[in-house]
This record gives structure tokens, sequence and C-alpha cells, in this order.
């Protein structure tokens, strides 16, 4: 938390001290208010979540009478923290039961979502748990070599098929090493080609029914890349319809000032945001914490 604290501060506040500065003027008149939604909406809040917390916010001063930053710096930081919702339930469903916990990452080609696994396969053998992960993508060679360097980076078998093979058998042989070795926990990298919506469908749908004869899936993780605004909310849309997804994981937080997809991403879904990339290295996957982002936004 310490690290996703110091990652985002570097980030993030560049659109969280913007709004401390408005809010600091000594009139708040309407171009205020409006240079106040724009910088919001250019974090990627979205425009009804904008409206809402501008309104809310602005109702709030207004009856308290509020005159001093201090104050107005709480507000905000009571009404950011609403919208990003500390009440929902953002832990990864990875208790090994009867089998091990199954863990499905979907995503787009290029989110991140092998980086992901290699990453979540680390913080999860930081806890004493015996991992395995599978290499479902088999359209892409390299996906699955990549895979492999993670799992000799992080210390944990990995099963592939040849390249080509079909996706849900490969899930399906991961889960079946993943019981024998009696591990807790089978991640699964899964394919991301968008480009028919069908194909991505009938696959994504094919692997969890294939896994679910011999185990159920405990979490279906979506990674999306947070750089990629309203593309992300489309991506996000789509892989709903074709899997029921358990959380989000918001890649490339790092460097980028857009922190307002959490709260747009979550609304669209309604799962939370439950992990989010700090960067490209083996550490920089963190636990996502509401109260620890909104201070962060406001450092
Ligand atoms: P995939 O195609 O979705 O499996 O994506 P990859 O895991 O191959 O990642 C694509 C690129 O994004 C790689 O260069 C990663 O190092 C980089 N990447 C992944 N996660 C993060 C992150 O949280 N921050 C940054 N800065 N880069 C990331």
């Amino acid at each position: 938390l310490v690290r996703l604290r110091r990652r985002l501060a570097g980030s993030q506040n560049a659109f969280g001290r913007g709004l401390l500065t408005l809010l600091s003027r000594d009139r708040l008149d309407e171009d205020t208010w409006e240079e106040f939604e724009n910088v919001l909406l250019s974090s990627d809040l979205g425009v009804k979540p904008t409206m809402e917390l501008v309104e809310r916010l602005r109702d709030r001063l207004r009856v308290e009478g509020v005159a001093d930053g201090t104050r107005a710096r709480a507000v905000l930081r009571e009404e950011l923290l609403a919208l990003v919702d500390p009440t929902m339930d953002r832990t990864l469903a990875v208790e090994r039961g009867e089998q091990p916990a199954v863990v499905m990452v979907v995503g787009v080609n290029g989110t991140g979502k092998t980086t992901t696994v290699g990453k979540l396969a680390r913080v999860l053998v930081a806890e004493d748990k015996d991992v395995l992960l599978g290499a479902a993508d088999t359209f892409r060679a390299a996906a699955a070599d990549q895979l492999e360097t993670w799992g000799g980076r992080v210390g944990v078998p990995v099963v592939r098929g040849d390249e080509g093979a079909d996706p849900a058998s490969v899930a399906f042989e991961s889960v079946r090493a993943g019981i024998e070795a009696e591990v807790d926990v089978v991640l699964i990298d899964t394919a991301g080609r968008l480009h028919t919506k069908t194909g991505l469908m009938d696959e994504l749908g094919k692997v969890k029914r294939v896994v679910e004869r011999q185990a159920p899936v405990t979490e279906v993780l979506l990674v999306l890349d947070a750089t990629t605004g309203q593309n992300g909310l489309i991506q996000a849309r789509i892989f709903a319809e074709v899997v029921a997804i358990t959380g989000i994981v918001l890649t490339k937080l790092d460097g980028s000032a857009k922190g307002g997809i959490v709260v747009a991403v979550q609304r669209e879904l309604g799962v939370p945001v439950k992990l989010v990339g700090l960067g490209e290295g083996v550490d920089d996957l963190a636990p996502f914490d509401a109260a620890t982002f909104v201070d962060a936004v406001l450092d």
C-alpha cells in the first residue's frame, strides 16, 4: 500500500492537485466549476459521475458555508471516496477449497494480461500459496513463451500446449495438473483477440465450461489498460457480455493521470477494481484500496 501510494502520487495527483487548486480560489464561480469539470473529465471519470460530483460538492460547500481550503479538501476527499466506493468487496477468491481455486485472466492483447498473471503469481507465492500457470493463449506462441519466462522468474510451473492448440484443452490440462499437484491456485492466461466477438465468446465461454468440469472458476479477472479511456470501457462491456467478470485489474496506472477510469469502469460493470498495475516489474501489482487511492490523488 505504501508502494501504491508512492507510485500513484507521481501520476494521479496531477489531476488531484488541479482540483485542489481550483477549490482554494477565493470565489468559486461558474468558470471555476467549469474548469473543475474539465479536470475530472480529462481523468476519464465520465460525464455522469462528473456532474454528480460537482453538484454534490457545490451543494455541500454552499450549505456548510465552507470558506477555507482545508475543509473544502476534506469534503472533496469524502465525495471522491464515495464515488470509488470503499464498501465493495475487493478480496480475491483464491482460497483453496476441495480443489484448487481457478482464476481466469481475460482481456485484449497488449493490456498487460500476461504480465499481470506473472505478477499475481508472485503475490500469491509470497502468501505461501502453491501456484500453477496455464498458457491458454495458444494463438500466439510468443504468449506462452512469455508466460514461461514469468513462471521461471516467480518459480511456478507452467502448463502449455502446442501453438494453435485448443485453448479450452490447455486450460483443462492446466487445472488437471493443478489438481494432481494439489496446488492452491491455478491462474489461466487467455487469448485476447477481439476482432470477432462471436469467436471470443465461444472461446472464453468454452474455456470456462471445460474448466468447470473439474473445479469451479473462482475469479474471472478482466485486465484493462488505464490509458485507453473510452476504448477500455467498450472492451469491458464486450467481455462482460461474454463471461461473468468478478474483478477488474487496471494496468499502467503508473504515469497516467487517468485515475477517474476506476470509477467509470466499476459503474460500467458493477464489479470492483481489485488490483492495479503500477509498472512492468515483478513487484508492480498492488491490491486496490479505495482510501489509499483517493489519498494518493489528493496528495
Ligand atoms: P498482454 O498482451 O495483454 O498479455 O500484455 P503484456 O502482458 O504482454 O503487456 C504488454 C506491455 O505492457 C508489456 O510491455 C508490459 O511490460 C507492459 N505492462 C503491463 N502492465 C503494466 C503496468 O502496470 N505498467 C506499465 N507501465 N506497463 C505495463
